[in-house]
């Protein structure tokens, strides 16, 4: 099979569809890989470096698009990349089609076969493409947070890990799933004193055996969440109540409580947020102060560490891209329900039925 990675086009996306490393085990399997040309420049993967993995290179998106038969990119295709679909061509790349009803709309109208990462599912129940994104935000929250409280950004002056003598700061997480647990690793790394809060025991349970008591948990309910960001330096947003806007935890009338330089990292601000203040920012310009506490509300953390990134997306997509390219994407579904979870559109007609609820097409 021909598997095309096209340069993203949206605006600050400098995360690319493969590695030259995935390239090579497609290659590897028998497939072609056809790459345009700069695709992955800006994060240090160069033409040649593809070359040299087996792909050849396009000058443009059109070959691209033209050419191959699977396109595996990062971000919801574009409307001129819509356009550029060909019937009965794969498309694998995230697609979150419920709140996007022009690309829904493009998508049917383009006859191909769009499967998406972020419903594909493992025997776990969770994401296994969604996953990674979460893990490279989560750890990066900790050192958001952590240039954040610095005097010059608005912060208390605060350093994490404190030194000898000195004790170390308190950040709590809430929300103990993959990017809570990431950024509690990260925060206990630096020698903070870290809690967490989940309303799920059996997750908090798991928590504890995991880091065998060095991270203290706490039951999820409003007493325990006013109680503890009153001393907190750095609080975490991280809950996920899936397919639902994010409970506003934090009212404005808690942040009066907080210590004044304290910082809010709000990760679930791609959900609407779980503080009350939180907005979207940019990495141009993450933070902002609300009542003397900072906020850093960046919508799409993983961007910002696109080399990171691209390698972890590829490092938990290719086996599914492997899959597609060797069997076809009919037998490929057929032979793997949670793959198959993937399909949102197919062939003219929508195939998750959460999308077609949303968007009122017919399931
Ligand atoms: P997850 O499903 O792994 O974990 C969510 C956790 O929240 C679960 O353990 C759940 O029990 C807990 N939870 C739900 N309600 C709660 C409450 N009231 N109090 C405490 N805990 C509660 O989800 P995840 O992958 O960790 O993602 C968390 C959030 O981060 C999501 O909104 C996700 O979209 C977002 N995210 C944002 C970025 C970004 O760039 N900003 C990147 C990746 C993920």
């Amino acid at each position: 099979m021909l598997i095309g990675v096209p340069k993203e086009i949206k605006n600050h996306e400098y995360r690319v569809g493969l590695t030259p490393s995935g390239v090579r085990e497609l290659v590897a399997a028998g497939h072609k890989a056809l790459v345009q040309t700069q695709a992955g420049l800006a994060i240090g993967f160069t033409d040649e470096q593809y070359i040299q993995a087996g792909a050849s290179i396009a000058s443009n998106a059109e070959e691209v698009f033209e050419r191959a038969d699977m396109i595996v990119k990062v971000k919801e295709p574009q409307p001129v990349e819509c356009r550029l679909l060909r019937p009965g061509q794969v498309l694998f790349t995230y697609l979150h089609l419920a709140p996007d009803p022009e690309q829904t709309k493009l998508l049917i109208e383009s006859d191909a076969v769009a499967i998406a990462y972020e419903t594909v599912t493992d025997e776990r129940g969770g994401l296994p493409l969604l996953a990674p994104m979460s893990e490279v935000a989560g750890r990066m929250a900790i050192q958001a947070g952590a240039h954040a409280l610095e005097k010059a950004q608005g912060g208390r002056g605060v350093l994490l890990g404190g030194v000898p003598g000195v004790a170390p700061a308190k950040v709590v997480v809430i929300g103990g799933g993959v990017v809570g647990l990431n950024a509690a690793r990260m925060a206990m790394g630096t020698g903070a004193d870290v809690t967490i809060l989940d309303k799920s025991l059996a997750r908090l349970k798991e928590i504890d055996m995991v880091f065998g008591g060095r991270i203290k948990t706490l039951m999820s309910n409003s007493a325990n969440i006013d109680e503890s960001i009153r001393d907190a330096d750095m609080v975490i947003g991280a809950v996920l109540i899936p397919g639902a806007a994010a409970p506003k935890l934090v009212t404005r009338a808690m942040l009066k409580t907080m210590k004044p330089g304290a910082v809010l990292v709000d990760v679930a601000i791609d959900q609407g947020g779980c503080f009350e203040t939180s907005r979207p920012t940019t990495h141009q310009d993450p933070i902002y102060m609300v009542d003397g506490i900072v906020h850093y509300c960046v919508a799409n953390m993983p961007g910002g560490v696109a080399r990171t990134s691209t390698q972890a997306l590829t490092n938990a997509t290719l086996p599914y891209t492997l899959e597609l390219a060797n069997k076809g994407w009919r037998q490929a579904l057929l032979d793997n329900a949670h793959l198959r979870n993937g399909l949102n559109i197919c062939r003219g007609r929508v195939t998750y039925q959460a999308v077609a609820q949303d968007l009122g097409y017919a399931y």
